[in-house]
């Protein structure tokens, strides 16, 4: 078997704040170089990368002198600015010895939400990589709070990856890769060398935290893959220590865990739908409104609504959960939340008479729903 890397022609190559930093000691120069160097040379080869690169924070607290990472909102915004610098400086520089430029683009969960921003952040992406530009990633921490962010790394590597279409997302970390069980823990744990991406059993294994470092762990890798499937894209986990890593993976090498997608993709603008983190709302779904959604392909009405949670405006995106907690579908809702609060448990044919008015018959169209499996 080869490496899924072997036949990419897009690649999206994150790297950890673990990786880049030293492990919060300062910049890995050394790293970073051979990064570059490894990524110049799949370029000669004609291929496409675009980088995701974490550290701001970790490389701010060490530039700052700041021996923890502060708690405070604001002092983690500063500590990203500062070291989201360092970053780019570094970066700039190991590729410019390459001859290639490099492009910072910061990035937070409104600018993927939002369609147009989303359009305007792909064509801006597509653009750079054509001009031969390597694309800089990261999440835009200092405007960010808990509310409008992606959170960590490697879900933003995953949201590019479908962004702009990769063929692999390969998430270079501190381990080895996927473990079938903790090794710090379990010393029957074994390296798993392949699997599906979005395979439940994926989650059991990779339960547990990073290294504290960085915002990602091992559980939010095999999320990113799931996530990264949608597109049709495959991922690996690998370690970004070991010797050439991108060049043997290129060259068809196994290295660390890859897993693989499912054939099937969906369409571009249910990727996008899917890809939403934050929900403006949530909506409780009754069992038969469940089974239209799910097996009947319906959409959804506002008869087999049963709850709604948020303050959502028509046209947002909100979650519909089964009676289980699970979350079966999203879409852009027809109706905001006091209106839908008002409609649920009722036929369609009655909403003119409730509100006085009537947009649609259903509360999510079909074509503004995607099912999430
Ligand atoms: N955006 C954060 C940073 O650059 C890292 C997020 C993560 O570790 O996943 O510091």
């Amino acid at each position: 078997m080869k490496s899924v890397v072997a036949d990419a022609r897009r690649l999206v190559v994150k790297v950890g704040s673990s990786l880049v930093t030293n492990e919060g000691r300062g910049l890995d120069h050394e790293a970073v170089a051979r990064w570059a160097t490894e990524i110049a040379a799949l370029r000669r080869d004609g291929r496409e990368v675009v980088l995701v690169s974490s550290g701001a924070i970790a490389e701010g607290m060490q530039r700052l002198g700041w021996a923890a990472r502060p708690k405070a909102i604001h002092e983690l915004q500063a500590a990203a600015a500062v070291g989201q610098m360092g970053l780019v400086q570094a970066y700039e520089a190991a590729f410019s010895s390459h001859g290639l430029h490099t492009a910072q683009i910061l990035l937070t969960h409104d600018d993927l939400a939002d369609r147009r921003r989303y359009l305007n952040a792909r064509s801006t992406l597509r653009t750079l990589i054509a001009l031969g530009v390597i694309p800089i990633i990261n999440e835009n921490d200092t405007v960010t709070t808990d509310e409008i962010r992606v959170g960590d790394n490697d879900t933003l590597g995953a949201l590019v990856t479908n962004l702009i279409e990769a063929d692999v997302l390969v998430l270079l970390t501190d381990q080895q890769g996927l473990y079938t069980a903790d090794p710090r823990r379990d010393p029957a744990a074994t390296l798993l060398l392949t699997a599906k991406a979005g395979d439940p059993a994926l989650e059991a294994m990779a339960g547990g935290a990073g290294s504290g470092i960085g915002r990602g762990g091992m559980l939010t890798k095999v999320l990113a893959a799931k996530r990264a499937a949608r597109s049709g894209a495959s991922t690996v986990i690998a370690c970004g220590r070991e010797h050439a890593v991108l060049t043997r993976l290129a060259s068809g090498e196994l290295v660390g865990t890859q897993l693989v997608a499912e054939a099937q993709t969906l369409a571009a603008r249910k990727q996008w739908l899917a890809d939403h983190v934050q929900l403006a709302g949530r909506l409780a779904l009754d069992a038969g409104a469940v089974r239209a959604l799910a097996r009947e392909g319906k959409s959804l009405l506002p008869i087999g609504v049963v709850s709604v949670e948020g303050s959502f405006d028509r046209g947002e995106v909100v979650g519909c959960f089964a009676p289980d907690g699970r979350e079966v579908a999203r879409g852009l809702v027809n109706y905001g939340a006091a209106d839908t609060a008002r409609i649920l448990r009722q036929p369609s044919s009655q909403i003119e008479a409730i509100l006085g008015w009537v947009d649609e018959p259903e509360l999510i169209h079909r074509d503004n729903l995607v099912l999430l499996a």
